[in-house]
């Protein structure tokens, strides 16, 4: 069973919530998104892993040679939005400027379209349903935003928790790994909840899944490996969502990495595709 490994590629001070609004300020902190892409790129590499990275366009714009990198391994370029803003606190039109401000810098380093789509924070929900009209409407082909879930900071409850072709949008969804537990959807996918449950439990979720004839869709962000990155003004859920547990990353990652296969979102698209090709003929040159 193929499972899909994804990285959300933005600096550490782009996901911070309380730093993330203050885009003037961000020169003055510390750029560390080049070396932790790189550490991460130099683990996926040693596991023969392909990706999907979901590249903020600011980065793009900054270090084009960083992605330039990215995908000269193989990976998969797709886009996360331009400043790492939650959607749903978005207007239609800001959302438009964020999708087609990050398209453009990451076709103007690859020369090509990016595919998918995942929104910062994962911040769909049923308020955005134009956000899946946007993507669709670019040529993208698929998202992987929903969280089937409900958290401090996002959640779409009640949606699918397999990937899924959305009908009245035309596009794939793609949605965080979770696990049911008490008549719940448990996230398992990455970010804090991989940092802070044990390996073992990962692992067995992930098993889970794929027993199910499913893929696990996972999730990291190179600021999670990088363990010498201080702030000092963080809240305490900042503690928990950015900090907690970074230092055992690294080694669930390379067990995580060798007990299961992984490729890009764009592989399990074109896989998907064919299946429905193949039972629906009719749709076959619609896409
Ligand atoms: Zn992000």
């Amino acid at each position: 069973m193929k499972n899909a490994f994804t990285v959300d590629l933005e600096e550490w001070f782009q996901g911070l919530t309380s730093t993330n609004p203050l885009v003037d300020q961000w020169p003055s902190f510390e750029s560390r998104v080049v070396p932790a892409t790189e550490r991460l790129l130099a683990i996926l590499r040693e596991h023969g892993v392909t990706a999907t990275f979901f590249v903020l366009g600011y980065v793009a714009d900054q270090y084009p040679a960083l992605i330039e990198r990215v995908a000269a391994y193989g990976h998969e370029i797709g886009i996360h939005g331009y400043y790492h803003r939650f959607v749903y606190k978005l207007t239609p039109d800001e959302f438009a400027g964020e999708i087609d401000a990050s398209i453009a810098a990451l076709e103007r380093i690859t020369g090509k379209l990016p595919l998918g789509h995942r929104a910062p924070y994962f911040s769909v929900n049923a308020t955005t349903p134009w956000a899946f009209d946007m993507l669709a409407s670019r040529g993208l082909r698929y998202d992987s935003s929903v969280f089937p879930t409900k958290n401090m900071l996002y959640g779409f409850p009640g949606a699918p928790r397999f990937p899924y072709w959305m009908d009245e949008y035309d596009l794939w969804q793609f949605p965080a790994a979770t696990v049911r537990l008490l008549g719940r959807n448990v996230p398992v996918a990455g970010g804090f909840y991989t940092r802070a449950l044990p390996y073992r439990v990962i692992r067995k979720v992930i098993g889970r899944i794929n027993a199910q004839n499913q893929p696990a869709i996972m999730y990291i962000h190179p600021w999670e490996l990088d363990t010498g990155q201080r702030y000092n003004k963080v809240t305490l859920r900042e503690r928990l969502t950015h900090y907690h547990g970074r230092r055992s990353v690294e080694r669930k990652l390379h067990r995580l990495l060798s007990d299961f296969e992984f490729v890009p979102l764009q592989t399990l698209v074109e896989k998907m595709e064919n299946v429905r090709n193949a039972e629906q003929p009719e749709l076959a040159g619609m896409r």
